[in-house]
């Protein structure tokens, strides 16, 4: 495949690799485009919410990858965030790819990427689906239930099967267990079902929960997986991969990986034949986006009682759009100041109330008609923001643009400007 070809390059790539400051280039990327948007004269759009995209954290979050979890390929889940460049850079870095649909597929192989490298992970898949993906050699998917095997069985008999299994997702962000899995008492009669259906079983896999956060979970898949493995051998199929599906945050990830590496070495240990791949979304990509918006409106809310003045703030972008992730993901996004009063003051902290002082209350709201277009209920400033300033919000890039609607007839395709702070990211970009 091409990241063979390209080996002493790559190579050369990654040993040159020059680290510089992330928030020194996040700030001059944000600097040189909000100074650019005038708000009396701009025409529509030129104010329009953006994305500063640092591909130099995609990158360290690979090296991080491979530090904890060298034996598990990680197969990048498009879902989660399906950046063209974040694409382009992880199939340099020599990632599979999980996709869910048609349109991932085809995105994945247009950058080059070799079938093989591709898992469609979705256990119950469109008919017209199953046979496009057969007509272009991508050949593992996953599987849960007898239904999809009947459906297999019909459209592609030729496939590499990965028996998705249940898991505890019980301490999950976005339970999944509710939808897919088949239940520890319904393997065998999955496995003895794909026999009789002359199937090729090559694998299981699993999935955790996205945004897990009890590493018990890990440990219990893989014994579970390790059973059906043993089931399989008397079912005639050898399982050759396991996957560990996704799940991974970065504020946990060493413990998870410590955990899930320790019971990968129990129960599947290194030499014993099984490959181990992984289909990690969020832990790529959340840390890598940061988000500008404007404040196109403001309601000064007085209570006389109270003897108190607060303000709602309107910006540009909310729940139906890249904001998406609080009522998808349930994340709490956290505003801070990027622009106010034309000073740039991203990164500084001089729009935080100083210790002891209340500061001014805003609540934030997205730009739609809708009431639960909520961001904030409450953020305290230091300052009095007005139409025209900027906003930021840090680890946007998981579950966010991917489910941004037009709802309102707002866009939902921003711009993205990408900075390096791995010279390294960008050195394998160009080659
Ligand atoms: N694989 C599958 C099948 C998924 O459904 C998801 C997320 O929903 C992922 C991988 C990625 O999960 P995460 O972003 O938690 O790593």
């Amino acid at each position: 495949n091409h990241v063979v070809k390209k080996k002493p390059q790559y190579l050369g790539a990654l040993q040159n690799n020059v680290a510089v400051d992330p928030k020194q280039l996040i700030g001059e990327a944000f600097h040189q485009r909000v100074g650019a948007v005038n708000h009396e004269l701009c025409d529509p759009g030129e104010e329009d919410t953006f994305f500063v995209a640092d591909l130099g954290e995609v990158y360290r979050q690979h090296l991080r990858w491979k530090k904890n979890l060298p034996r598990v390929k990680p197969f990048y889940a498009v879902k989660c965030n399906p950046d063209p460049k974040v694409l382009q850079l992880l199939a340099a870095l020599g990632t599979g790819f999980d996709c869910a649909s048609k349109g991932e597929i085809e995105q994945v192989l247009g950058l080059g990427v070799s079938p093989d490298h591709i898992i469609y992970a979705q256990p119950c898949k469109t008919n017209s689906y199953v046979r496009y993906v057969k007509s272009v050699g991508v050949k593992q998917m996953t599987f849960d239930n007898a239904d999809e095997l009947h459906k297999i069985a019909k459209l592609f008999p030729g496939a590499e099967l990965f028996l998705r299994i249940m898991t505890d997702d019980t301490s999950s962000l976005c339970r999944l267990s509710m939808k897919f899995g088949a239940p520890m008492d319904t393997t065998e009669s999955l496995l003895a079902l794909a026999k009789e259906l002359g199937l090729n079983v090559v694998g299981v896999s699993f999935h955790v929960g996205s945004g897990a956060s009890d590493p018990a979970a890990f440990r219990k898949a893989v014994v579970d997986a390790h059973t059906v493995f043993q089931q399989a051998l008397t079912y005639g199929f050898h399982l050759r991969v396991l996957d560990v599906g996704g799940g991974f945050c970065g504020e946990t990830f060493e413990t998870m990986a410590g955990v899930l590496d320790d019971a990968l070495a129990e129960y599947f240990p290194s030499g014993c034949g099984v490959d181990i791949i992984a289909e990690p979304g969020r832990f790529y990509v959340a840390t890598a986006f940061t988000i500008a918006c404007n404040i196109i409106a403001r309601r000064t809310v007085d209570d006389p009682a109270a003897k108190t003045t607060s303000y709602m703030a309107y910006i540009n972008d909310g729940v139906y759009g890249n904001f998406s992730s609080i009522m998808f993901d349930h994340q709490h996004p956290v505003a801070k100041i990027l622009h106010a009063g034309g000073q740039t003051l991203y990164n500084t902290y001089a729009a935080e109330p100083a210790p002891g002082d209340e500061g001014i209350e805003y609540s934030i709201w997205g730009p739609t008609c809708d009431g639960i277009d909520l961001i904030s209920q409450s953020t305290r400033f230091n300052r009095i923001l007005d139409v025209g300033d900027w906003l930021y919000f840090e680890n946007m890039g998981a579950y966010t643009k991917c489910s941004a609607t037009q709802f309102n007839g707002f866009p939902n395709a921003h711009d993205t400007i990408y900075v390096y702070s791995e010279s390294g990211a960008k050195a394998l970009l160009d080659l």
